[in-house]
């Protein structure tokens, strides 16, 4: 080969494969499979291997190789990055108020300050800076893991490499990632112009410009930030929110805005109406208001939940409406076996997302919209909620229709459809050999509240199951193993993967095989058992080993046991106890299978291990003078002691406040330490 070939042929491949990363990447939407895409990237590297002097600068191999194998880093989040609790009404609102007050021991008649903020409908994101300069930058994530995404962080003008003013050696500025709407259509315009799809609002398209591997194409997206919370932080930046505000805005941001100190409910519902009629001359997404408690030494107090900080909440914008016709119902099987209903509409636009599916929840719901096939109908779309049919119109009723009829049998096994007693939902309870119930499970098992393992989407899992590649979770992380050749060579196989996107999944297994309990027990999927029970079962356990044992020694003789221990454990339900232990009677082998392949990391229940309460079982009795009950469990939770509801003989302390109940009997009788809650509240 000639060297004007070498390079000519360098070039051309440098830019094939630029195309189509692109595509990958920036679009989603590739055209070739990965293996032709392999086979590009080999091509350019053998070349360079024998001609070493003619590699291009802006080869391939140098850029993007590396970091097309590897997905983001992940990055622990140190303070968890929450969602934020819901209102829709004024009466919610005025709830959230009046309970805030109740944990903070405030008298009803006295107000409250809130900053009321707008909601931007972006992405968050966290900037962490050491001595004033941008060191990472990361995505949310399931709120405790997030994307390492510093590259493009980097690439986005709004952000500050480095901080201006007196800042502290170490802060973490959290906010929003957003897209505005003149950027959105100007890249939409070009998109359509050129044949690629276009984004479906500008909250999808901001996110689908963060999550590229290649900064460039973040910096040619145009996106903004607004800054509106912090994490970490090494001094105080204020007492309150809008000092807090003010010294950030020193530091180089931009806020949210506008924004307004309300002093009462009503003027807070007044801000909200406000922003609600004129949402539209602002250049930027909203979906509500967020309003903060103004004074920041209430924060520590109120802590939070497993979901969202008690400061905190937001007040979503009504939803929005759309007209199209139901065109057919579909009967689907989810991961627990209850029977939902989807109608197929034909598509239609609501507030910027393209609807063509709703849910239609149960038999009941069908009945009592009195729907038929054909009939017009108007959807619902809040947010990321799934869209709703609200309504039909009686008078567009087509003269010749279909009822819809809810089958008797499993559309999936074909098992006769039973109705739930207690919630009255159809169910298929053929729970170990349904297909779909399977694959629902599954995909749940690996999705992002769950053990969020890359490259495994719902697409994939299901590509698998079909091929026999897996059927239980035990088998995805079989995959990894190197005695497991033969799948591995089926996957590379399949039509889509390839060595690249195999030994990415084979990675991102096997990132994901240490494990706390509490994932591993909401990741099963068991009904009722929602992340924050299963972090409550988990930590009543001293050792996860214990817990573990429980449930392989389970049995019909010692269930009873097992029942027992979590009915003392505080905020955990009949339901989910029966749930739990139910599961497991079923499906002990698929645990233990999993356990094969799992290291379990013990849960960190506080940093603080040195409190004198630190890992003692606390139950409390009667009113509390000093602070309100939920504060003082929030204080005890946070400095890792563990509530129970009732007494037993683990227990360590009772805690009573004014007119206890028999618990101090029943406490006095097994001896257990009972003490005043001036004398609890001494050892904080
Ligand atoms: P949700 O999307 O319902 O989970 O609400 C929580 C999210 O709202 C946060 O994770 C932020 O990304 C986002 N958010 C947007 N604007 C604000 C704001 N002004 N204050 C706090 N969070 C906000
Ligand atoms: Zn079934």
């Amino acid at each position: 080969m000639k060297k004007e070939e070498v390079i000519k042929r360098l070039k051309e491949l440098a830019s094939k494969i630029e195309y189509h990363n692109n595509l990958y990447y920036n679009n989603d939407n590739p055209e070739i499979s990965d293996a032709e895409y392999d086979k590009l990237r080999i091509d350019n590297d053998e070349l360079e291997k024998k001609f070493p002097d003619f590699v291009l600068v802006n080869s391939p191999s140098k850029k993007v190789g590396a970091e097309l194998s590897s997905e983001f880093k992940k990055i622990e989040h140190k303070v968890p990055m929450l969602s934020l609790g819901n209102t829709f009404t004024k009466q919610d609102v005025e709830n959230y108020i009046d309970k805030t007050k109740r944990f903070l021991q405030i008298d009803k008649s006295i107000d409250l300050e809130f900053l009321a903020e707008p909601k931007i409908d972006g992405l968050s994101a966290t900037l962490i800076y050491k001595n004033g300069k941008l060191e990472v930058g990361a995505t949310r994530g399931d709120g405790r893991l997030g994307e390492n995404i510093t590259e493009n962080i980097k690439s986005i003008k709004a952000i500050p490499l480095l901080l201006e003013g007196k800042y502290p050696n170490d802060i973490e500025i959290r906010g929003e990632i957003y897209m505005s709407n003149s950027e959105f259509e100007k890249l939409n315009s070009y998109r359509l112009k050129n044949a690629l799809p276009v984004f479906a609002n500008p909250r999808n398209a901001a996110a689908g410009s963060v999550r590229q591997l290649d900064s460039k194409i973040t910096a040619s997206r145009k996106l903004g930030f607004f800054a509106y919370n912090w994490g970490i932080i090494s001094e105080s930046i204020g007492s309150s929110l809008l000092e807090a505000r003010e010294f950030i805005k020193s530091l180089g941001f931009n806020l949210n805005h506008p924004v307004k100190l309300c002093s009462n409910l009503d003027e807070m519902i007044d801000f909200y109406n406000k922003i609600n009629e004129n949402r539209s001359n602002l250049d930027f997404d909203i979906d509500g208001i967020v309003y903060k408690l103004n004074d920041i030494s209430f924060y520590e107090r109120l802590g939070s939940t497993d979901h969202s900080p008690r400061y905190a909440v937001s007040h979503k914008f009504p939803a929005e409406l759309g007209i199209t016709t139901l065109k057919n119902v579909k009967f689907q099987v989810g991961r627990t076996g209850a029977i939902t209903p989807v109608a197929e509409l034909t598509p239609v636009t609501i507030g910027g997302v393209r609807i063509k599916r709703a849910s239609l929840h149960n038999k009941d719901e069908i009945q009592r919209l009195g729907l038929v096939i054909g009939d017009t109908v108007s959807v619902k779309r809040a947010g990321d909620v799934i869209p709703q049919i609200v309504d039909y119109n009686n008078k567009l009723r087509p003269s010749k229709y279909e009822n819809i009829t809810f089958p008797d049998y499993c559309p999936s096994c074909n098992n006769p459809l039973k109705i739930d007693e207690n919630d009255t939902i159809i169910r298929c309870l053929n729970h170990i050999n349904c297909k779909e119930q399977i694959i629902g499970q599954l995909i749940h098992f690996v999705s992002r509240n769950a053990l969020n393992i890359d490259g495994l989407g719902e697409k994939q899992v299901i590509e698998l199951f079909n091929n026999n590649l897996i059927s239980e979770p035990a088998d995805i992380f079989a995959l990894a193993s190197p005695e497991s050749i033969i799948k591995q060579e089926k996957i590379i196989n399949l039509p889509g993967w390839g060595k690249l996107s195999l030994s990415n999944l084979i990675n991102s297994i096997n990132k994901s095989k240490i494990q706390t309990m509490d994932k591993i027990l909401y990741s099963l999927g068991i009904r009722h058992l929602g992340l924050g029970t299963a972090k409550l079962i988990t930590k009543n356990y001293s050792k996860s080993a214990d817990l573990i044992d429980r449930i392989v020694y389970l049995n019909e003789d010692n269930k009873d046991k097992l029942i027992n221990e979590l009915k003392y454990i505080n905020g955990i339900g009949e339901k989910a106890i029966i749930s739990f232990i139910s599961y497991f009677t079923e499906n002990k082998l698929l645990f233990t299978n999993l356990l094969k392949h799992i290291t379990i990391a013990e849960i960190l229940i506080s940093k603080d291990s040195s409190h004198y309460f630190y890992g003692k079982r606390m139950v409390f009795t009667g009113k509390f003078e000093y602070l309100s009950r939920t504060e003082i469990k929030n204080k005890s939770e946070k400095i890792g002691a563990l509530i129970s509801s009732q007494i037993s003989s683990k227990t360590d302390f009772l805690v009573v406040g004014l007119k206890p109940g028999s618990k101090v009997t029943k406490a006095k009788k097994l001896e257990i330490n009972i003490i005043s809650e001036k004398e609890f509240l001494s050892h904080f």
